[in-house]
């Protein structure tokens, strides 16, 4: 395939994004974040397989929507690269994907309690956080989306929601912009943490469908706001 052309300005607002889901404990070791190509939108861009705290603007490979490395030149890319290539496919109106294993998600993908907005900020999850159950598809694995076949079969249970669960695994976020994807990874991890903690204190009252929407709506216009900050904790303008 011909040489990667990587936008450098994209290159380093994805290094800083990484760094930002490091310092707001949405990713440690593990975990990524894709943006796709702003030139070419049938590719996006993700870190050569490494600790996102680490990645630097000439980590930043190239790929196709099957998760193919336009110009690998020997680094390793990461195994579930295919969740970022399918999410592009299935959704033209997404331009950014974090995937995570943020810890206090991970119990609201094994059992029936749903993922709902407990406040504001997290709107976004609307009435309905989908499930995706490697199982169900490829019957014993080690939990990894590996291929197409699995990152296609996620991005159908993602749907049109921002956020979609894996069982026993982690999450995807979404957006139209880096921004709102990193913004969702973080306050779904919040959101998380906090439901828990209700769920011990009684009933829950969480936002109506109606409240959810409309808090999206604003959060979504102001959370520059906190980006700006996230972005100067990481050491990046962006
Ligand atoms: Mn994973």
């Amino acid at each position: 395939m011909a040489k990667a052309a990587i936008d450098a300005k994209q290159a380093a607002e994805l290094a800083v994004a990484n760094r930002i889901l490091y310092n707001e404990g949405v990713v440690d070791g593990f975990g990524h974040v894709s943006v796709r190509d702003a030139r070419k939108p049938d590719r996006f861009l993700l870190a050569r397989s490494m600790a996102p705290a680490l990645v630097s603007p000439k980590d930043i490979m190239q790929f196709d929507l099957a998760g193919v490395p336009v110009d690998p030149r020997g680094r390793q890319p990461y195994l579930e690269r295919f969740i970022h290539g399918s999410i592009y496919k299935a959704r033209p109106d997404v331009m950014a994907v974090v995937h995570s294993h943020s810890p206090s998600i991970i119990p609201f993908g094994v059992t029936p309690q749903k993922l709902r907005p407990v406040f504001h900020m997290s709107g976004f999850l609307g009435d309905d956080v989908p499930v995706w159950d490697i199982h169900d598809f490829s019957g014993e694995t080690d939990m990894l989306v590996v291929n197409v076949a699995q990152g296609d079969d996620l991005a159908r249970t993602l749907g049109n929601n921002l956020v979609a669960l894996m069982r026993g695994h982690g999450s995807v976020a979404v957006g139209a912009t880096l921004r709102h994807a990193v913004y969702r990874a973080v306050y779904a991890e919040i959101n998380a943490r906090l439901q828990s903690e209700a769920l011990k204190l009684g009933p829950v009252k969480y936002l109506t469908p109606g409240e959810a929407r409309r808090a999206r709506e604003t959060q979504d216009k102001v959370l520059g706001r906190a980006y700006e900050l996230w972005a100067r904790k990481a050491g990046g303008k962006r």
